[in-house]
Formats: C-alpha cells, sequence, structure tokens
C-alpha cells in the first residue's frame, strides 16, 4: 500500500458497554490502517447519549484497549466536552435554512416505513433561540441527488437521501444532540482524513458526507468492513452472541480478530502476545482481505474464545 502523506484514523466507541470481540475488531481494522499508512490513530469517546451510557464503560473501553496494545495518539476527545461546537453547528444550518422542527409522534413515524415524509417542513428554524430545548426534534432537508463516495473497501457506493429516509434527526425530541451531527462535527473537527468501521454504519456514511459539506468541513475517505454477524445473521453484539474480551488473553482476542480481518498467521505467531502480533499486522494488513470472512472462520473463532473464557 502506498503511504498516504497525512492520514489521521480513530475509533469513536460509545460507552453503553466494554468491548466485546466485534467492537475490538473494528478498533483493529481502523488501527493498522492508520498505521500501515504511517498516520495518526486517535480515539474519540461518543458519550452524548447518557440515557445508553453504563457508567465506567468509557474507562473500561479505554484499559481494554491500552490491554490489547492499541495505544491511541493526542488525548482522547469526548463528545460530552463538545456541546458548543455541535449548538454552533446548529447555528450554521439555522442560517442555511435548512433545518426544522418536528413534533410527528412515534406511531406515526413507524407508519411511513423509515422514509420521512416531510410533514412538518413547514416549520423551518429561523433563529437559535432555544433550538435545543424546545420538546421536539430537528431535522435537517434531506437533497434530492445522489450521494456518491468511492469505499476503500466496497468500491463505489451512492445513495440518495431522500429517497432512502428523507429528511433526518439532528437533535431528538429529548433535546439530545444526535448521533449523526455529533460525529460529523467532530469528524470535521480533528481533521480525520480516514474512517474505518463496521458496515452496519454505511447507511449512516451518506448523512454524514452531506452534513459535512453544510457545514464547510473536509469529508474524508470511508471504508467498511463487514462486521461479524452470528448465524441468524445477526451483528455480534453485547446483546446477542458476543463472548466477552477475556482481559486474561489480549493475543488471543488480537489473533481472533486478525484471523476475522482476512490475515493468516504464520504458525510461529500462535500464541505470541500482542507486541509481537501487532506490527506483523500492521505489515501484512490488507484492505481487499478484510471482504470475506466465511462463516465457518466465524464458528472456529468462537469456539477458540469460549474455550479461552
Ligand atoms: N459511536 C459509534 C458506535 O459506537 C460509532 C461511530 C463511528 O464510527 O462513526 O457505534
Amino acid at each position: 500500500m502506498v503511504p498516504v502523506a497525512s492520514y489521521i484514523g480513530r475509533f469513536a466507541p460509545s460507552p453503553t458497554g466494554p468491548l466485546h470481540l466485534g467492537s475490538l475488531y473494528t478498533a483493529l481494522a481502523s488501527y493498522l490502517d492508520a498505521h500501515t499508512n504511517y498516520g495518526r490513530w486517535l480515539v474519540r469517546m461518543e458519550d452524548i447519549d447518557p440515557p445508553r451510557e453504563i457508567p465506567g464503560a468509557a474507562d473500561t473501553i479505554l484499559r481494554q484497549l491500552e490491554n490489547h496494545g492499541l495505544h491511541w495518539d493526542d488525548s482522547v476527545l469526548y463528545q460530552s466536552q463538545r456541546l458548543l461546537a455541535y449548538q454552533q453547528a446548529i447555528e450554521e444550518l439555522v442560517d442555511k435554512q435548512l433545518i426544522f422542527f418536528c413534533q410527528c409522534t412515534r406511531a406515526r413515524l413507524r407508519s411511513l416505513n423509515s422514509v420521512y415524509d416531510g410533514r412538518c417542513q413547514s416549520q423551518k428554524l429561523l433563529t437559535t433561540d432555544s433550538s435545543v430545548t424546545k420538546s421536539s426534534a430537528i431535522r435537517i432537508l434531506a437533497p434530492d441527488k445522489p450521494i456518491a463516495w468511492q469505499d476503500l473497501i466496497r468500491g463505489p457506493c451512492s445513495e440518495n437521501l431522500a429517497q432512502s429516509c428523507g429528511d433526518f434527526i439532528i437533535v431528538r425530541r429529548d433535546g439530545l444532540f444526535a448521533y449523526q451531527l455529533a460525529v460529523s462535527v467532530d469528524d470535521g473537527y480533528q481533521g480525520i482524513t480516514h474512517i474505518i468501521r463496521g458496515d452496519d454504519l454505511l447507511d449512516s456514511t451518506p448523512r454524514q458526507i452531506y452534513l459535512l459539506e453544510q457545514l464547510s468541513l473536509t469529508v474524508p475517505a470511508y471504508g467498511h468492513v463487514p462486521v461479524i454477524k452470528d448465524h441468524d445473521g445477526d451483528k455480534l453484539s453485547k446483546q446477542g452472541f458476543a463472548p466477552m474480551l477475556n482481559a486474561a488473553t489480549p493475543g488471543a482476542n488480537i489473533e481472533q480478530c486478525l484471523t476475522l480481518l482476512g490475515l493468516n498467521l504464520p504458525i510461529d505467531l500462535a500464541g505470541a502476545c500482542v507486541e509481537e502480533l501487532l506490527p506483523w499486522a500492521i505489515k501484512h494488513w490488507a484492505r481487499s482481505k478484510t471482504s470475506h470472512v466465511k462463516p465457518e472462520k466465524l464458528d472456529f473463532v468462537i469456539n477458540l474464545s469460549l474455550i479461552h473464557i
């Protein structure tokens, strides 16, 4: 791979629980991509959704990353400290007359089959007075044109937001800034050039590209690795099948993730520690290897991790 002149990548966990195998896998993918490109790798804690957060999880995640040798550059950015920046972004969008209050009920939204029909569009925000305290959501108008990007792993992608989701939420009805807004503002603020993350976030990408453009922020390159799925086709998650990461076996955990990322370890690295595994993985990482994770491989990995627990 040809090194990129200036590369800033990031891992942006939400502190809704400790890392599991699936989230270690995406953290590792972004870490390896950054290091292969001689880049910097940042960690941002996306702690702006208190109802979903678990006390202590942010620290646990950072200790887990360190335990697996995934050391970050610079200090961790906490989104809970960035509320003013999100409010300023809202003000910019008000100036552009792109956002409106929405009081549609959950029942009504459910009946729309996930594409918002624009019913509240006439309630434009024309000033920022108490824009985030009113008890209604704020949506941004979705453009009716394709948003295209060259995904670093999946190739050419394109989506028309007006058709796929319609006007989308940037401030929730409970007054909390939505993920789409905060993530875009911070990717721009931190100068992120490359985002490698799970393909469960694929449909967020055109929304983020659109927001970044509206806020005159630089759009990074995106690459989506296939998330690890269980046999029912569900994402490996805390709620589902995800084996807990065993803190006593960081080397074995990294080995499992490397296998899932399509890297075949040489026999002499079997049982190696993370300090040996990571330099090898940085040398051998290739985005193109990540796309074909076979279910048998997952079986193998899950069985292995059950042995380790
Ligand atoms: N915080 C998001 C999550 O944990 C990920 C954000 C991102 O990578 O864009 O799902």
